[in-house]
């Protein structure tokens, strides 16, 4: 039953991601069954709401976040392509990622010593918790999680004043979109200081954002950015039906210009195959492989 509101991203019982910054002239609309949660946070408008066919929504500052139906693409994509891309992970470090569905993803992994996850709003974690609770399904109660509640960048800035020398292997920047308290993960500012807290065969990799249909020269951009930072920079993606087109890039870079990042560096095993749902090698390395017009814009 949906609860009538006032709400600025909900009309007429319907939601609509209206971003006319980024996908001009086109929305994606949603029915709203009931709003869970509406609220300012410090960082962010938080919106959380049910619908028939996604399940449980979340919504940042208007922009949908995940949805209960299909976060599994996102999450284990963006998780295991760095995860398997490097052979043999033991320091992962996350930024953002406040819905916990990445730490779930990295913790399946019994290679992985250390997790510190870096979320600049413990109002996600809070809620995601409550009203979301398979996103992390117990993860945040990981012994291996060291959880940091600040600003990722400025967290990724003390780590190259300080002189650390057990830096990290894997880097998950699950952050959300530029507008708001992640605009400076998209600068090449940011690539430098992953560089920096990257161990030598390390692998970065971040969501863009953005997708090959409404936005090509931004992801060629993007990725250019990377480029000028890292020597092995690659553009791959994966199908996420409410994200915008239902197509979202990843950007994944090292600092191993010899690496093969669209091939997994080790082998999966039958237990780990298991507990997935997309990610498998095959799609692994076709992630990597664009239709021949998008090719020609972001690989050439
Ligand atoms: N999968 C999602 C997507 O691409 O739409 C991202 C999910 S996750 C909820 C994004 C998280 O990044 C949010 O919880 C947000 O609070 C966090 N975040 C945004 N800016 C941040 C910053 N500067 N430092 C750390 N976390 C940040």
């Amino acid at each position: 039953m949906f609860n009538n509101s006032n709400h600025a991203y909900i009309k007429d019982g319907w939601f609509r991601e209206i971003n006319d910054k980024s996908f001009p002239g086109q929305a994606f609309t949603m029915a709203v069954d009931s709003i869970l949660y509406q609220a300012q946070s410090e960082f962010q408008d938080i919106l959380i709401f049910r619908n028939k066919v996604y399940g449980t929504v979340l919504v940042l500052d208007g922009i949908i976040q995940c949805t209960e139906f299909d976060e599994f693409a996102y999450q284990e994509m963006i998780t295991h392509i760095a995860m398997f891309a490097h052979s043999n992970p033991k320091r992962v470090l996350i930024i953002g990622g406040g819905d916990g569905g990445v730490l779930r993803e990295v913790a399946k992994h019994s290679c992985v010593k250390q997790i510190t996850m870096v979320e600049i709003d413990a109002s996600v974690i809070e809620l995601s918790r409550k009203f979301l609770p398979t996103l992390s399904d117990g993860a945040f109660e990981d012994e291996r999680l060291d959880l940091k509640l600040c600003d990722g960048f400025k967290f990724l800035q003390d780590i190259g004043d300080s002189g650390l020398q057990n830096r990290y292997d894997v880097i998950v920047t699950d952050s959300s979109d530029p507008e708001g308290p992640a605009e400076a993960f998209f600068q090449e500012r940011y690539f430098q200081l992953l560089k920096n807290a990257l161990n030598p065969n390390g692998v970065v990799i971040m969501q863009s954002s953005e997708n090959i249909w409404l936005n090509l020269n931004y992801l060629r951009d993007l990725k250019n950015t990377a480029k000028k930072v890292f020597p092995n920079t690659e553009y791959c993606y994966t199908m996420v039906p409410t994200y915008t087109s239902g197509q979202l890039g990843l950007i994944v870079c090292s600092n191993n210009a010899s690496l093969s990042l669209a091939n997994p560096q080790r082998v999966i095993s039958e237990q780990e195959q298991e507990q997935l749902k997309y990610y498998n090698p095959q799609i692994h390395s076709s992630a990597f492989v664009l239709p021949t017009w998008a090719d020609m814009i972001i690989n050439k």
